[in-house]
């Protein structure tokens, strides 16, 4: 494989914007996936405030017409993950699952995985009840009792999202406001299926081979209570996933990507786009539009170091 001018890592909605611009722009250019196409987006059925469509619109669609739009213009995308980030002088050095790659530009856009609680048995019953993904897992649990835990957008979208499927969904939050948007935390609110336990937080997993229940604590009273479900759905915040270039760019201290406003990191050539990025909105919308300002300034930076 030929060194591509841009690298990109990742193919959430950054990854595949700064594709479309970076190859439309007359780059050769690869974007490097370790999982599926659409990063993030595959984990929502769909989106409804993603611009340029009266109706929610289905996520697995919008991730095919990216995908589609972004090698229409003649960017690869390849399967491999990046291993390790090392500079040689000015040469970008990525170590990957494919090989090394020694791009002329790079834009990280690997995003965000799923944060865990940090429960006993949470690792062990994952895929055994414990989930971090209703959209993959929700038709597992029809016409039964499962709990969210969470209070941002993303538990209340999929808490609503998963009483198309159980008979009752639990929705547990530490603090007794919500975080996610009003229009949501309204749709919940109004949702019969939704019963709320506000100011508690899950105490105990309960299970040895399949989740059985868990154990609740009231964090205003102290007092325990047991909830027998068959399914929990983590949606507890986001963490980036930037352990393979420590030390090769500047990351803040939850370990996001700081950049400046075009998008670049304190390394020449390396640019980062998307929920990766150190800022306060973490969208669709705002990640393609990290995305396009990071090809651009690829782009302008390849433009002058020639
Ligand atoms: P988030 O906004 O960071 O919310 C995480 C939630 O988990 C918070 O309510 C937090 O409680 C709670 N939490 C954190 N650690 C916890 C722990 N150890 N135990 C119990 N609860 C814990 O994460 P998110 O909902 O995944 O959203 C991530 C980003 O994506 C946000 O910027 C969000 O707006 C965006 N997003 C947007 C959409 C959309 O617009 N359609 C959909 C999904 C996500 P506190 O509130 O007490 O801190």
């Amino acid at each position: 494989m030929a060194d591509p001018e841009i690298l990109i890592v990742g193919a959430g909605p950054a990854g595949l914007t700064a594709g479309i611009y970076a190859a439309r722009a007359g780059h050769s250019t690869l974007i490097l996936e370790k999982e599926l196409v659409g990063g993030q987006m595959n984990k929502t059925a769909t989106v409804e405030n993603y611009p340029g469509f009266a109706q929610p619109v289905n996520t697995l669609e919008l991730v095919q017409n990216m995908d589609a739009q972004a090698r229409r213009f003649g960017c690869a995308i390849e399967t491999g993950e990046a291993t390790s980030l090392k500079l040689n002088g000015t040469q970008i050095e990525l170590e990957t699952t494919i090989g090394t790659i020694r791009p002329q530009a790079l834009i990280i856009c690997a995003g965000t995985e799923p944060r865990k609680l940090g429960l006993e048995m949470e690792t062990e019953l994952t895929g055994r009840g414990i989930s971090y993904c209703a959209i993959c897992d929700g038709p597992l649990y029809k016409d039964r009792e499962v709990a969210v835990v969470g209070g941002g957008d993303s538990a209340l979208e999929e808490a609503d999202y998963l009483t198309r499927f159980c008979s009752r969904v639990h929705l547990i939050h530490r603090r007794d406001r919500f975080r996610a948007a009003k229009i949501v935390e309204e749709r919940v609110r109004s949702n019969p299926k939704i019963v709320l336990h506000l100011s508690r937080v899950v105490s105990r997993i309960h299970g040895t081979r399949q989740l059985e229940g868990l154990t609740l604590t009231d964090l205003k009273t102290g007092t325990d209570i047991d909830l027998p479900v068959a399914g929990l759905f983590i949606y507890v915040g986001l963490i980036p996933g930037t352990g393979w270039c420590q030390g090769a760019i500047l990351l803040d201290e939850a370990g996001f990507i700081i950049t400046d406003e075009k998008m670049q990191t304190a390394t020449p050539g390396i640019f980062a786009a998307g929920d990766i990025r150190k800022k306060t909105v973490r969208q669709i919308a705002t990640a393609v539009g990290d995305g396009a300002i990071a090809a651009q300034s690829a782009h302008e930076f390849l433009s002058h170091s020639r």
